[in-house]
């Protein structure tokens, strides 16, 4: 495991334009999955407000399984402008200076190549579940019984039982059944990229593990890039290869944390001196960044 956290100045992020990671030599250069160069948002108003300003950072397209990012910082400092600047949603996209590039391309308004999930849990009050997670699939006029095949076998995917929830609805579902739908909904139309805004912030703990192991599982299976904001440090550093720490507003991306997998569940995670010893130093750094100059 490698920990870099030494001091609290800027340390440099990733270059833009990096070598792509196990390239062979002479290989053409895959896009990058997402780039920021200098981007700032300022949103209009009576009082112009400048949320972020020189954000920039690469997501570069692996050819093994795509990168497990997360943001974290202090509350307002700009994560959910940055995410949803790549979800294309409007009032935070488009950007209000620099360059927002996703597959190397200026960010276009919100389309099924980046799927998203948030804290607040999204399904059709009036669907059943297997229809919530199909419902994507319906939209672009799959058939019913192939839907319905390929939603079933995502309630089983995200651990729910088919004969047991699938014909539940979301009222019906405890916290983490939802985001388990939530998860599947999205993963069904296996995105590029998931933007994944605090899903699990409102879970009991253990929940919260277990939906941290399974979103792991999903990711090997999956390929996607994950774009992951939380406020917990021990999700950050149990899930993500690569955290990126933000200052507060106006949101600037002060330091970059690599992070090498263990391979150990997040529970297993929570009990290893070496992961507690990370979750510390990380700690310390955000309580620095949150003290009053
Ligand atoms: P975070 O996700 O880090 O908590 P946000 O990206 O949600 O931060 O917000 C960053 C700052 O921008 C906050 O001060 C917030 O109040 C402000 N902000 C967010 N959305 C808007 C908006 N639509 N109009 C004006 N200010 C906004």
């Amino acid at each position: 495991m490698s920990v870099d956290i030494n001091n609290l100045t800027a340390t440099p992020v990733t270059p833009v334009n990096p070598a792509p990671v196990n390239a062979p030599v002479g290989a053409p250069a895959r896009p990058h999955v997402v780039e920021f160069r200098n981007v700032g948002k300022v949103y209009e108003g009576a009082k112009p407000f400048t949320a972020i300003k020189n954000v920039s950072f690469t997501i570069e397209d692996r050819p093994d399984h795509g990168e497990f990012v997360c943001i974290l910082g202090p509350s307002g400092c700009g994560k959910s402008t940055v995410m949803r600047m790549i979800a294309g949603l409007a009032p935070q996209y488009p950007a209000s200076s620099g360059e927002a590039l996703v597959f190397d391309r200026q960010i276009t308004p919100a389309s099924a190549d980046r799927g998203m999930v948030f804290q607040d849990y999204t399904s059709f009050d009036h669907l059943h579940v297997w229809e919530n997670i199909a419902f994507g699939l319906e939209c672009r006029g799959m058939p019913v019984a192939e839907r319905k095949a390929s939603a079933l076998d995502w309630v089983q995917k995200v651990g729910l039982s088919r004969e047991k929830d699938a014909f539940k609805y979301p009222h019906q579902l405890s916290g983490g059944m939802r985001q388990r739908v939530a998860i599947a909904r999205s993963l069904i139309l296996k995105p590029r990229i998931m933007l994944m805004d605090e899903p699990f912030g409102a879970l009991d703990p253990a929940t919260r593990l277990a939906m941290q192991d399974l979103l792991i599982n999903l990711w090997k299976e999956q390929q996607s890039t994950i774009f992951f904001i939380t406020h917990a440090i021990d999700e950050a550093c149990f899930l993500a290869d690569r955290i990126l720490i933000m200052s507060p507003a106006p949101g600037t991306i002060l330091k970059e944390i690599r992070i090498q997998r263990s391979g150990k569940s997040a529970g297993e995670m929570q009990r290893d001196p070496e992961f507690q010893n990370r979750v510390f130093e990380v700690r310390e750094f955000m309580e620095k960044l949150e003290q009053p100059k």
